[in-house]
């Protein structure tokens, strides 16, 4: 036992068959994954076919200098002629691209596919003039407006690769990010709305170019948007007006067809594991590899339905499923700028019921969340357009999954858990809707034309109820290329665990059935007394506790069993306080539903979680506290205060024990 992989500790058995009707009428059926089993590149060269190409390919892959791949080589392609201009050109330009809602009550735009291209035409004719030429780098860094969608694809339509920068993130952020890929233009706005108030971003980015240009480089254009009207310092060599350059440019430009390899955007990882990477993507694969499993994943009926994707466009999910999958497929769909609970608890179910949101995409941090603020916050809206629904980030706990289903989807609409990251581009495992059961908990399958599996520290594939290391043993389209300037740390990273497999630092299992369940990271795997424990199944066995809505589990020091469970638990807002004996009953309640081994020493219940922008836990922050050590780097987290916060407790919990 004690040379287990990964333990497997969760049994769950509840399952959802594809809802009948919305099988029937699927995108994707269960011939097309034999298909692509039967010939991977055919299948993604027929999947390439959905989009206009220039030059047509000679090469579907060329894999003959591992790891980096190319993919449909020789073609030639535009992508923002893909997101927008054939849409107009087929007739399709009065169909509304976005349904803009600003975080202030009332504030709402929408943006139709004509008025789209036209926005576009006319910023990539405004950064050419302001010097912008193909395989330039821009950095943007804005508020979730239309202006954000228009410049990335203008940058995209020019060839000069985008790097967008969260814009909860500080001025270092920015700088170090400016700095690492060269980007000689900034995109910013005088600042967004969060939270009922104005934000400004402007202040930042003068920081951020001063810090730049104390690093030997020089920022030669600030592009600013007028969003909220706040005062802002100006450099009137260096700093234009959006509505000058882009409100006078013309809307016609004719675009250049790039390389199907030509660099499309750099983006950092989320820094959930430590510094951020800047992931290279380019264009013709990851358009074929964003489109097709956008329209597959989630069934997308462009004529009919309204797909809402809640992710910043600051992080990968936001380029993938928001900017690139969508609107290469013509899609209809919500941007919305703020927070969830700005100026209600509501206001994300107030604007599905407004715009009857049909497919809703969004983390599972998000879902735990509503959980805890209770179930008659959604119950007071009508969401009954939803009719698919979907998870990324982390893995959904099964009670939350439970929870989304019965309260967001009526019981009856499916989930879609999928699982990818920044370096992989596009979703690589996930339920198919109309072909693939549910199981709360788990991503289920590959997709087609993807070649994963779990493996053990052999690069053997584990038998159907182990666990092991989540790797891929083929090449995929959206896949990254390299770490943006350094091919040996893209090789280091990420191929070098074994021979020509990748792995992506998760471990997974595959249930009795061969389904894949994802564990949570390696790096953050317990070994407790010879077990080897994963941070998910605990996790998940806590938020299956009526009293619980969120908890994160590390694994500390201890003399006696190596390492011992420590968890960090949110409760539920109907829970109060959890009475005095809760972490007793956490505790017991662990070790009945998993296993005594599982069993946490220690229970800490807090207010909140380190999470980083893109909404995942920060256990490396909670190990430290855990071990009583100085709290590291805390740069990606979305509210530095929350560590405060926690080790408050943790100090006064301490002093009531003594
Ligand atoms: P860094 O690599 O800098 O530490 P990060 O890995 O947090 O940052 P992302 O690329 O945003 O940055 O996140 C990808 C990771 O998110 C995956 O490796 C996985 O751990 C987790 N993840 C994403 N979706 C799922 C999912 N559906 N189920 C389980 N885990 C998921
Ligand atoms: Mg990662």
């Amino acid at each position: 036992m004690a040379d287990e992989t990964l333990s497997n500790l969760l049994q769950e058995n509840r399952r959802f068959e594809p809802p009948a009707a919305l099988a029937a009428a699927a995108n994707v059926t269960a011939e097309a994954c034999e298909r692509a089993t039967a010939d991977r590149e055919g299948f993604w060269a027929e999947a390439a076919e959905r989009l206009d190409w220039g030059q047509r390919w000679d090469q579907v892959l060329d894999w003959s200098n591992p790891p980096f791949a190319k993919w449909f080589t020789g073609a030639t392609i535009n992508a923002s002629v893909n997101c927008v201009d054939r849409h107009v050109e087929a007739g399709r330009g009065d169909k509304v691209a976005l349904h803009w809602v600003g975080e202030p009550a009332d504030d709402a735009r929408d943006l139709t596919y004509a008025q789209l291209k036209d926005e576009v035409c006319r910023a990539a004719n405004a950064l050419t003039e302001l010097g912008v030429r193909k395989g330039d780098r821009v950095a943007i860094y804005m508020p979730m407006i239309p202006e954000t969608v228009v410049a990335m694809l203008a940058c995209a339509r020019l060839g000069a690769p985008h790097t967008v920068v969260f814009g909860g993130f500080s001025a270092d952020a920015l700088a170090s990010r400016v700095v690492d890929c060269e980007a000689k233009v900034v995109i910013t706005a005088d600042g967004g709305y969060r939270r009922g108030n104005p934000s400004a971003l402007k202040p930042a980015v003068d920081e951020a170019c001063a810090k730049v240009a104390s690093q030997g480089r020089e920022v030669e254009k600030v592009l600013v948007v007028r969003r909220t009207g706040q005062d802002v310092e100006w450099d009137d060599s260096r700093d234009v007006w959006w509505h000058d350059a882009v409100g006078g440019a013309s809307a016609d430009h004719t675009p250049e067809l790039h390389d199907s390899e030509h660099p499309l955007y750099v983006m950092y990882t989320s820094g959930t594991t430590g510094k951020p990477k800047g992931i290279l993507h380019t264009t013709g694969g990851y358009l074929v590899g964003t489109s097709w499993t956008h329209w597959a994943v989630f069934d997308l009926k462009p004529e009919t339905d309204v797909y809402w994707c809640t992710a910043d466009v600051g992080w990968v999910t936001g380029h993938s499923y928001m900017v690139y999958g969508p609107l290469a497929n013509g899609a209809t769909q919500v941007m919305y700028e703020g927070t969830p609970d700005s100026p209600h608890k509501g206001r994300w179910w107030e604007i599905i019921e407004k715009y009857g949101v049909t497919i809703f995409y969004t983390a599972p941090t998000a879902i735990r969340t509503f959980m805890k603020q209770g179930d008659d916050i959604p119950a007071k809206f009508d969401l009954s357009s939803i009719r698919l629904l979907g998870s990324v980030g982390e893995s959904i706990n099964p009670e939350a999954y439970m929870w989304y289903r019965e309260h967001i989807g009526a019981s009856s609409a499916p989930i879609v858990d999928t699982w990818w990251q920044t370096e992989t581009g596009q979703i690589l495992i996930s339920p198919l809707p109309g072909v693939t059961a549910g199981k709360p908990g788990s991503a289920m399958t590959p997709l087609p034309g993807i070649a994963a599996d779990v493996v053990d520290d052999e690069a053997r594939s584990v038998p159907n109820g182990s666990g092991g290391y989540l790797v891929l043993k083929e090449p995929w389209p959206a896949m990254l290329r390299t770490i943006w300037g350094d091919d040996q740390r893209f090789k280091d990273t990420y191929w070098s665990r074994w021979e020509g497999l990748y792995f992506a630092g998760d471990g997974a299992k595959k249930d009795d059935d061969g389904d894949i369940w994802l564990l949570g990271r390696v790096d953050d795997v317990m070994n407790v007394s010879g077990h080897r424990l994963s941070t998910t199944e605990i996790e998940s066995a806590l938020v299956s506790h009526p009293k619980v809505a969120e908890a994160a589990v590390v694994g500390a020091a201890d003399e006696t069993t190596g390492q011992a469970v420590c968890a960090f638990v949110i409760l539920r807002d109907s829970a109060g306080d959890g009475g005095s004996d809760i972490v007793e009953e956490l505790r017991k309640h662990v070790a009945h539903e998993i296993g005594a081994i599982a069993k946490p020493r220690q229970i800490m219940i807090v207010p909140e979680l380190p999470k980083t922008r893109s909404g995942k836990i920060m256990r490396r922050l909670l190990k430290d506290v855990a071990e009583n050590r100085e709290v590291g780097d805390v740069t990606t987290l979305a509210d530095s205060t929350v560590m405060d916060l926690i080790k408050q407790r943790e100090s006064s919990a301490a002093a009531k024990e003594e």
